[in-house]
């Protein structure tokens, strides 16, 4: 794991001042610690109480920076019993949210404490950082103009095949959150319920093996059948209809590329799969790149 750089660790240190009361959102990292930005880490090291989900994951990111700070546990459970008190202490001094990694609210407890602090006119900022969603969009090569997050969807199948048909028709990419043991069925759900889009199954984000896993949502089915893949994973899902379209350039681009490391054949078909190209068109074309270079 990284460590805080000693630069880091000085401009943490420089920031002193008492921080004025109030509610402070603040993302950590989702694998990799070093990601824990400077101001992230100020801010802990100087809130009154820092609202936890869990006080041993925290208490272990506190120790990187060498900050004791005391936690109240609020999570799914005691939200409702824990959050008048909080919102109480917000209005004397600063009170930090974190979630266990990540953007607190995110699929992670948060927005009902927010939503009362703002009504008791409380100050309310967020310190923004890691976000496996947003991450995942940016590893996917998928369309990022529109997205739409579902979050973890429905462990039982009739409801998951509800929630899925719900967002069939949205013109948008879409991010899932999922564990190891339920991708394939996931992913078979996705390609029965949406058609045999694009998709991408990204994988430990951040951390040694971190990895993007693109192809069609079935042919990604059949990889996840049987293998749970370990660790913390995304589901990105392209959008219905249109592939992006695919200029001549590109096409040259990309079929140059493949065939620096395969052969005409291979190269031909990885372009149609990842283009929607014509294969045979594809396997002539690069016939024609090898015969001239
Ligand atoms: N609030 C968090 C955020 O901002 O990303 C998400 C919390 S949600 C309870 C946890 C889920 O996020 C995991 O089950 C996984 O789907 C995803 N996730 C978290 N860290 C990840 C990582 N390093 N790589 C891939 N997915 C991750």
């Amino acid at each position: 794991m990284n460590r805080i750089s000693d630069d880091d660790a000085a401009e943490i240190k420089a920031s002193e001042e008492p921080l004025p009361p109030g509610l402070y959102i603040v993302a950590t990292p989702i694998g990799n610690l070093g990601d824990l930005s400077p101001r992230a880490a100020s801010v802990l090291a100087r809130a009154g109480t820092i609202a936890v989900e869990d006080s041993r994951v925290t208490a272990k990111l506190l120790q990187r920076i060498g900050a004791k700070r005391p936690m109240t546990p609020y999570h799914d459970h005691n939200a409702d019993k824990v959050r008048p008190g909080l919102i109480a202490r917000m209005a004397v001094e600063p009170v930090a949210l974190v979630s266990d990694a990540g953007t607190p609210l995110i699929s992670d407890p948060g927005y009902k404490l927010v939503r009362d602090a703002r009504a008791a006119g409380i100050a309310v900022t967020t310190i923004p950082g890691p976000c496996a969603a947003i991450a995942a969009l940016t590893l996917a090569g998928l369309p990022t103009d529109r997205f739409f997050f579902l979050g973890f969807l429905p462990s039982k199948e009739k409801a998951r095949a509800d929630a899925i048909a719900e967002v069939a028709h949205i013109k948008a990419t879409l991010i899932l959150y999922e564990s190891g043991p339920r991708l394939g069925a996931t992913l078979k759900a996705l390609a029965d319920g949406l058609g045999d889009r694009e998709a991408a199954v990204v994988r430990e984000i951040s951390k040694t093996f971190e990895e993007a896993v693109s192809a069609p949502l079935a042919d990604l089915a059949t990889r996840y059948a049987e293998l749970a893949p370990r660790g913390e994973i995304v589901v990105i899902v392209g959008p219905p209809g249109e592939r992006a379209a695919t200029t001549a350039e590109d096409a040259e681009a990309l079929l140059r590329a493949a065939l620096s490391h395969m052969s005409a054949g291979k190269a031909a078909g990885e372009v149609a799969r990842a283009t929607g190209l014509n294969r045979r068109d594809l396997y002539a074309q690069a016939l024609t790149i090898k015969a001239r270079d």
